[in-house]
């Protein structure tokens, strides 16, 4: 069986304008050029798509988006489609971010349909799963972790299951600057990939992509890649500093 080629995909958030997106990715595609082991995507905000996308042409760093909607087109004010997504160049989504569950209150029913939907237009869909702060000092983090998954995730057929990716991504991480313990993001990591051998079959499960993503910087990458099944990073505030972001793309090459 292949080894997990390992992801490291950067998500902007609401964050850089378009000549400062276009600016990041002339800066960092240099510092990553000589990069083969390790699987590169940045995720501008969708203003910045087309012209970050031509910024990365013919380098190693692929484009991403950081939501979809479900439908092909149609009347959905304000909303883009996957199709839309593939046009400009896009080859990951990032769907079910915590901040689009618990800031707009988004459901594991929806970002299943973003899902399926993106996966029939092309795309990775990176679907991100995580329990917040009052769950985990509940000892609910499995049951949260499970539940999200399960209803995010379901059932799906080989194929389409081989590009899944999942991260897991603690809310009480996120932004904060308090990362998981190695140790805590591998639990995780395990659990779900015994979740997804469930669901998805254990070959399908054995292959799947797992990042994880809350406060990685340069400075603690290398430890928490090292487990064995954290298998790559969705990196937020890091992201925006190419420095930064390189060192946690070296730090699993
Ligand atoms: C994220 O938004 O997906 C994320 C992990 O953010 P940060 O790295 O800033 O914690």
């Amino acid at each position: 069986m292949a080894a997990r080629k390992p992801l490291v995909v950067g998500n902007w958030k609401m964050n850089k304008t378009v000549s400062e997106g276009v600016a990041l990715v002339r800066d960092l595609r240099p510092k990553v050029s000589m990069v083969h082991g390790v699987e590169i995507g940045v995720c501008p905000g969708f203003l910045a798509l087309s012209a970050v996308g031509q910024a990365l042409e013919g380098s190693n760093v692929s484009l991403g988006a950081q939501d979809c909607y479900w439908a092909d087109a149609g009347a959905f004010t304000g909303e883009v489609s996957p199709a839309q997504l593939r046009d400009v160049g896009c080859k990951y989504v990032i769907l079910g971010h915590s901040e689009r569950r618990h800031q707009l209150g988004e459901t594991s029913a929806q970002v299943k349909k973003k899902r399926d939907a993106a996966l029939k237009a092309g795309l990775v869909p990176i679907l991100c799963v995580g329990e917040t702060l009052e769950e985990r000092e509940a000892s609910r983090t499995t049951a949260v972790v499970r539940e999200q998954t399960e209803q995010s995730v379901g059932k799906l057929g080989a194929a389409e299951a081989a590009k899944l990716v999942v991260a897991y991504e603690p809310v009480w991480a996120i932004g904060t600057g308090k990362n998981a313990t190695p140790e805590q993001a591998q639990e995780v990591h395990a659990m779900l990939r015994d979740l997804l051998a469930t669901l998805l079959g254990k070959d399908t499960a054995a292959q799947t992509r797992l990042l994880y993503g809350g406060s990685v910087k340069g400075s603690n990458a290398r430890e928490l890649l090292a487990k064995p099944d954290v298998d790559g990073a969705l990196v937020g505030g890091a992201s925006l500093i190419v420095e930064d972001f390189t060192a946690i793309i070296k730090a699993k090459a």
